[in-house]
């Protein structure tokens, strides 16, 4: 799109222009392999000389345009949709970093990916240095080595709900000449624009408020365009020939968009974990209704963590859209418009009486998802969290009584009333 249209337009304009007697919606282009005139085109396609669909491992129309339709959101110069987050994030990181190298990240991350990097990262030989998200300047810098080569974080963790101070996390990788990468699932970019701080590289678990209708595991990354591979010599995988694609040079053939060619062109070739055509479809169709959603989410979570703050069957509650909130400064700056939907609390009586309020819901749904249209429940230390020790638990910000209340778009006083009659029942 030329113009540069509002959030709101690029929902559902923005990756589909369909032209003169073009389908209205964007088709669902369910084919693994595309038919070429002449073999030497179909080589030239091989070689990166010529662009074009060829097969479905490598690029999809349909999820070409999915992926467009967040590069416009995130505001990047291209994205890539993956099977999942947890390939965005394995992928995120591969892209630049090998075996012998290593990353600094947020020790305030989803479950799932603290264990890719803790434990299988760590067996490719990629080792991590986890901080606080509240690490100091002093702190941050103890934390690099001669061989760092990217800084990760979640500008809102899941479930902990820390707000990412992005511009202090994003300066102190570029001093060290590396990226800062984020996991921007909670907030989307609705929310947050995370390039608009610094960041440089963003990836999603589309399988939350994206999708919005727990319809589909999905991920992406969006490359910011603005990271400038060739300041040093730290990135030869960009920035000198690929034997694999007779010595194509990323940064010199792609320019901006080298990062997340390489991502596609290297890494979902050979790794392979993509998105279905299908999938890419439903994706896109949550997507129109993201800023509406979003929205609802952030409104209905406040009237709720506004209900809970002074209940007396509460121990603690935390989100950032609450004034007595640790966050809700940084949350001003970087997410004016709203967090998300998700609050965490604890109930009096601990662990189990946590069960017993969640079994006692009859609104809210115990299910291991977040971030959906129906609002849904989850004890995050004996489910997505359970491999962490009660160290790393801390360290993740999750408390073992803390409940994740991932608040949906019903009308806000079903929910609460939901709520005020499982409390009732401890
Ligand atoms: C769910 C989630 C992931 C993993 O996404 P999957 O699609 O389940 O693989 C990664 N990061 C965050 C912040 C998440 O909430």
């Amino acid at each position: 799109m030329s113009k540069e249209y509002g959030l709101e337009t690029k929902c559902v304009q923005a990756g589909y222009t369909p032209k003169n007697g073009e389908p209205r919606i964007m088709p669902i282009v369910q084919s693994t392999t595309f038919k070429y005139e002449s073999s030497e085109q179909m080589g030239r396609l091989f070689d990166l000389q010529e662009s074009g669909y060829f097969y479905s491992r490598l690029q999809n129309p349909t999820n070409d345009m999915v992926a467009a339709r967040i590069a416009a959101l995130e505001g990047g110069v291209g994205a890539m949709l993956t099977s999942s987050g947890q390939a965005a994030n394995f992928y995120s990181i591969f892209n630049v970093c090998q075996a012998g190298q290593h990353v600094v990240a947020s020790a305030a991350i989803y479950g799932g990916t603290f264990n890719l990097f803790n434990v299988t990262m760590k067996k490719l030989g990629i080792d991590f240095t986890f901080v606080s998200p509240y690490a100091t300047e002093e702190e941050l810098e103890a934390a690099f080595q001669d061989n760092t080569r990217a800084v990760f974080a979640e500008t809102l963790s899941n479930p902990s709900l820390d707000v990412l101070d992005i511009e202090k996390f994003a300066n102190a990788a570029h001093r060290h000449g590396v990226p800062l990468i984020v996991d921007n699932t909670f907030p989307t970019p609705i929310n947050c624009r995370p390039f608009e701080w610094g960041a440089d590289i963003v990836t999603h678990a589309t399988t939350k408020y994206m999708d919005g209708h727990a319809m589909t595991i999905g991920g992406a990354i969006v490359d910011s365009g603005k990271f400038d591979w060739t300041q040093n010599d730290k990135f030869p995988g960009l920035t000198t020939p690929d034997d694999s694609y007779h010595g194509v040079v990323y940064t010199e053939s792609f320019g901006s968009a080298a990062y997340i060619t390489k991502a596609t062109t290297q890494l979902m070739r050979d790794l392979g974990s993509i998105q279905s055509p299908h999938n890419a479809f439903l994706i896109g169709i949550g997507l129109e209704t993201l800023a509406l959603r979003m929205k609802q989410h952030c409104a209905n979570a406040q009237k709720v963590a506004e209900h809970l703050e002074h209940h007396d069957k509460i121990t603690w509650i935390n989100y950032p859209g609450l004034k007595s909130n640790e966050n809700y400064e940084l949350a001003k700056k970087y997410m004016p418009g709203g967090t998300s939907g998700v609050v965490s609390f604890g109930v009096k009586g601990g662990r189990e009486a946590a069960t017993k309020f969640m079994d006692s819901l009859k609104l809210a749904a115990i299910v291991t998802h977040v971030a959906d249209a129906r609002t849904c429940v989850l004890h995050p230390a004996s489910t997505t969290h359970r491999q962490l020790t009660d160290e790393q638990l801390e360290a993740a910000g999750v408390k073992p009584d803390l409940i994740r209340f991932s608040v949906g778009i019903e009308d806000a006083q079903d929910i609460i009333d939901d709520i005020d009659q499982a409390l009732a029942a401890l």
